[in-house]
């Protein structure tokens, strides 16, 4: 069974490192017809001394993204601290793998009206991610996208394993629509868009992907960010696969099923 939700590709850095960055990865996924663009204003890492993100100073830098391709912008919030700055900013809230258990931040979050973009859980069992979701939606908010991010597993080639068949798993047990963000789960820019089609082709109503346009010089995760030339290839192989397969690609700026529903009732 497959829902009818359009393709949604949400692209662009992992870290907004500076205003022409992302002016820069904004223009080629607007152009590309990209639905969003992503950007991580603060940034969850392993190490301290790693860079954390620019945080308010990339406020203004994601206004200016937004008004000059009309994209929404995913962003993480790490805090609830930083509900009130990300008010006029950020369109679409996302919670990171690190934060799915944060219940406190998903009972904020279900008290506000921005879609969420729930990533899975480093170790999270689907029910679990899907107990996540139901935090905010008892807080009244419905609106929340899923992504299946790759789990750690013994296997330790790559940075995590791609669950693929928590695709057909979640969306038998909730309406949310069901992303992959290829990138995280491999941690290899090669293998991105391999995962992508494999994504589409399992039923995926969405991609996550991160583009940078100098990788190696990347301020985070510069293993597995797509160059431009790398980003247009993994375009165009998803839309032939989307024709092939019937699907309609989300309309740049529509953020597919995130639209207020009158009724997200959990399954599991
Ligand atoms: C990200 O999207 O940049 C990110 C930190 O993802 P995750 O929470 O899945 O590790
Ligand atoms: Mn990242």
């Amino acid at each position: 069974m497959h829902r009818d939700f359009p393709f949604t590709l949400i692209a662009g850095p992992c870290s907004i490192e500076s205003e022409s960055l992302l002016l820069e990865v904004a223009q080629e996924v607007r152009e590309l017809g990209g639905t969003a663009l992503r950007g991580g204003i603060h940034k969850m890492r392993t190490r301290p001394e790693a860079f954390q993100g620019l945080g308010q100073e990339a406020l203004a830098i994601v206004k200016k993204a937004k008004i000059q391709t009309g994209l929404p912008i995913v962003s993480e919030i790490t805090d609830p601290r930083q509900l009130e700055a990300f008010e006029d900013h950020v369109d679409v809230y996302q919670v990171g793998a690190r934060n799915m258990h944060n219940t406190e931040l998903l009972k904020e979050l279900g008290r506000i009206n921005k879609p969420i973009l729930l990533k899975r859980g480093l170790s999270a069992y689907l029910d679990e991610l899907l107990h996540a979701a139901e935090y905010i939606v008892r807080g009244g908010n419905s609106r929340i996208l899923l992504c299946e991010r790759g789990i750690r597993t013994y296997e330790r080639a790559l940075r995590n394993t791609l669950d693929l068949a928590a695709i057909p798993y979640l969306q038998e047990r909730c309406d949310f629509p069901v992303l992959v963000d290829p990138s995280h789960a491999t941690g290899v820019a090669r293998y991105v868009t391999p995962m992508a089609c494999a994504a589409i082709a399992a039923g995926a109503d969405g991609i996550l992907v991160e583009v940078h346009p100098r990788p190696s010089e990347a301020l985070s995760d510069s293993e597995q960010a797509l160059t431009f030339p790398e980003f247009r290839q993994l375009v165009e192989r998803v839309g032939q696969l989307a024709r092939t397969l019937g699907r309609e690609l989300a309309r740049p700026g529509t953020i597919p099923g995130a639209q207020a529903h009158a009724r997200k009732e959990l399954r599991s």
